[in-house]
């Protein structure tokens, strides 16, 4: 198996750009200031077109997770989680949980994303904060 890449669109070309920079910037309606995550052409709530690009701070809460126990990639060897994130700017992000797992759920707890290198590229990733 090969190793794992990010699909990138026209749409989100720039999101996978910021994260190179450390940083997530996410699209934003330039009409009515709603976040449009995953990117898309049209906003959802007013139907514009038009669009910018805004760093989030990269707070948030766990919302959801998985540890998964079997092997999917070669380059993500078990164990390893994806962990759903809701961003205090509102979207859900999936990512993966560094640092120390807690014990028991994790869900509610405060995190914040940092940048780690995988295979020569940036990822971003959550860490507990609180
Ligand atoms: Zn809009």
């Amino acid at each position: 198996m090969g190793k794992t890449q990010p699909i990138k669109s026209i749409n989100d070309i720039p999101m996978w750009e910021s994260i190179e920079r450390e940083r997530l910037e996410l699209m934003v309606c330039s009409q009515c200031d709603t976040f449009r995550y995953p990117p898309a052409p049209i906003c959802a709530k007013c139907l514009s077109m038009e669009a910018e690009w805004k760093a989030v701070s990269g707070r948030g809460k766990i919302v959801s997770w998985v540890v998964f126990h079997r092997k999917y990639f070669d380059d993500f060897p078990p164990p390893y989680n994806a962990t759903t994130v809701r961003l205090e700017e509102g979207p859900l992000i999936v990512t993966n949980l560094v640092g120390t797992e807690p014990e028991g759920s994790w869900i509610g707890r405060e995190v914040e994303l940092e940048y780690v290198d995988h295979d020569g590229r940036k990822q971003h990733a959550a860490r507990i904060v609180d």
